[in-house]
């Protein structure tokens, strides 16, 4: 199946293309969308539907959107929907690693979890899947790897962060790859 993913960041369309490799997925660049989508829902839901609406009733193609929050438990589970700008505008992700550490400095409770939410149109049809990863926040930066959070980022089960991990480890557990499972299974 031919399925546009509405992202042009290129660690998420290597773990797409890897979790749904016998799909054919396209970026927004492949379909030449340029346009910023306004992510203005105040939920994951919301704002992973306006996505993938906006493909489809732009581009009249199969498509799927995800939106993901960090949901730290001591904080009363924020940055959650607001992730990207946590530090304020424009998105940093440097600036968010570094508020989440003085947030959580000095806190022995550093539980957190990953979730995302994907919405996919097929043809008109709407349905959403969700996926979670738990873990821990670390208490300083490790590895290079990956983006974002991922240098503070450790999974439930190891002991090492996303950004230390091999691809494959976090292609297994994190939340977009749960989530890309439970889209497998409906398409
Ligand atoms: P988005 O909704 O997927 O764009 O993600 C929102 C925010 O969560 C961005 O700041 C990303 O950096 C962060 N994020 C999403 N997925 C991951 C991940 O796999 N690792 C680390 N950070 C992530």
């Amino acid at each position: 199946m031919r399925l546009v993913f509405a992202s042009n960041n290129a660690h998420k369309l290597q773990e797409v293309r890897a979790i749904l490799s016998e799909h054919e997925i396209l970026s927004l660049e492949d379909i030449g969308c340029h346009a910023d989508i306004p992510e203005t829902a105040d939920t994951l839901e919301g704002n992973s539907l306006i996505k993938a609406q906006f493909i489809y009733n732009h581009y009249h193609c199969d498509c799927f959107a995800d939106d993901t929050g960090l949901e730290i438990e001591t904080l009363g589970n924020i940055p959650g929907v607001r992730t990207a700008r946590w530090a304020g505008e424009p998105a940093n992700p440097a600036a968010n690693r570094k508020k989440a550490l003085a947030e959580l400095s000095g806190k022995t409770n550093r539980n957190a979890r990953f979730r995302t939410v994907i919405t996919i149109i097929r043809d008109g049809k709407v349905d959403q899947v969700e996926g979670i990863v738990r873990g821990t926040i670390a208490t300083a930066e490790y590895g290079n790897g990956g983006f974002g959070y991922d240098p503070l980022f450790i999974p439930e089960g190891y002991d090492r962060t996303f950004a230390e991990l091999p691809a494959e480890v976090k292609n297994t557990v994190s939340h977009r790859a749960h989530a890309l499972q439970a889209l497998k299974l409906i398409l």
